[in-house]
């Protein structure tokens, strides 16, 4: 039996399973996907290496809680200095004033591979049911990869952490066999908690085009923040992030009343051009690139916070909710939630 199965490792699964394992306890991390770091996430296609979700850290508001300083120190970030606009709801940009932003070059990923690197993960694995026990949890879960490996069915632990988004968490609670006063008291908390979708574009222009705005006064760099925008949410030259880029890159978010809309089409070839067609009004260039893909985010902002550090309740406290969703939805709120969670999960076992 495990001590805890964080259940996700985006960034506050892999905090509070990283807080919980240097304390000594016996902590297993389960993730459905194949990488590591839910939406702080990077994609490879050929030579090139973008970010699809999370774009960059900023300064903590709580320096203590902050992952920069020994990232840059280790040379995993590096700032990035792009040229930055705003896009206003009519489609015109302004400048914006210097912002202090990171980026890993290698792919933000790499963020969470760090902080991995001394955990037991067990990838491809989609906890699909909770079961209580006498003593604990059982986490039943279905094996995604491809081979044909012989991986276990169930783990059972004495504390579970829920790090994944609201509504995923809110699903493994309605299986959780006897509903008790507290999976109750739990799911009656959560279903406050919205999320916003995004609709990403990642789109590549070769070596040799030039991939500049009209407005841009330096060489480098650039990016684009359209919060009031109707259809685009951010673009950027993403592989203005990488040292040594084979190719020009950029990577663009939708709003939400456009993911809204387009979240749901079994093919998002057209929804990808629809969003290069409107970033094409701020260059031409955009509209035609050698190569895009789309993702969508089903749960990619946090539109409405459950307004508390952690999910929990004093009627069950071996198990416990963690994400950006908990107070805010970036990724300093992620490591802060997960942090609270191992903090009440020691409580709990002690
Ligand atoms: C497009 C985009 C851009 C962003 N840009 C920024 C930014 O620039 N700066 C910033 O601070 N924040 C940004 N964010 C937000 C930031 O990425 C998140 O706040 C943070 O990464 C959330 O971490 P988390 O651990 O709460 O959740 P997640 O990263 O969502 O991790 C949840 C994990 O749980 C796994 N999972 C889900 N269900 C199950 C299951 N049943 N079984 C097993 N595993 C499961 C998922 O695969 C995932 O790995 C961005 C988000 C998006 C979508």
């Amino acid at each position: 039996m495990e001590d805890v199965v964080v259940i996700g490792a985006g960034l506050s699964g892999l905090t509070a399973a990283q807080e919980l394992h240097q304390l000594g306890y016996r902590v297993l991390v389960v993730d459905k996907s194949r990488g590591l770091g839910g939406r702080l996430a990077t994609r490879r296609i050929g030579a090139t290496v973008l970010d699809h979700g999370c774009r960059y850290l900023q300064p903590f508001a709580d320096l203590e809680l902050s992952p920069i300083p020994a990232l840059l120190a280790s040379g995993i970030l590096q700032p990035w200095q792009p040229e930055g606009f705003e896009l206003s709801a009519d489609g015109l940009l302004t400048a914006m004033s210097p912002q202090d932003l990171y980026v890993a070059p290698q792919g933000m990923s790499a963020v969470a591979k760090a902080m991995a690197s001394e955990l037991t993960i067990q990838r491809h694995w989609l906890a699909t049911r909770l079961t209580p026990l006498s003593q604990g949890w059982q986490v039943e879960g279905t094996w995604l990869g491809e081979s044909e490996q012989d991986k276990p069915k169930a783990f059972a632990a004495r504390a579970v952490v829920l790090a994944i988004p609201a509504p995923q968490a809110a699903a493994l609670l309605h299986t959780a066999a006897q509903r008790s006063a507290g999976i109750d008291d739990l799911l009656h908390q959560i279903q406050r908690v919205g999320f916003d979708a995004v609709i990403t574009v990642m789109a590549g222009y070769g070596p040799d085009r030039s991939t500049r705005l009209a407005s841009q006064e330096r060489a480098d760099g650039w990016m684009i923040a359209g919060n009031s925008h109707p259809t685009l949410r951010w673009i950027a030259l993403d592989s203005s992030k990488r040292a040594d880029p084979p190719e020009s890159v950029i990577v663009l978010h939708s709003s939400a009343a456009f993911a809204a809309d387009a979240l749901d089409q079994a093919n998002l070839e057209p929804t990808g051009q629809t969003l290069l067609a409107e970033a094409a009004h701020l260059g031409a260039w955009m509209l035609s690139p050698d190569w895009m893909q789309v993702h969508r985010w089903r749960y990619g902002f946090v539109r409405q916070a459950l307004g508390a550090p952690i999910l929990a309740s004093p009627k069950l406290t071996n198990l416990v909710g963690c994400g950006d969703w908990c107070s805010g939805s970036g990724a300093e709120d992620a490591i802060a939630s997960g942090r609270q969670a191992a903090a009440a999960v020691v409580t709990a076992l002690s």
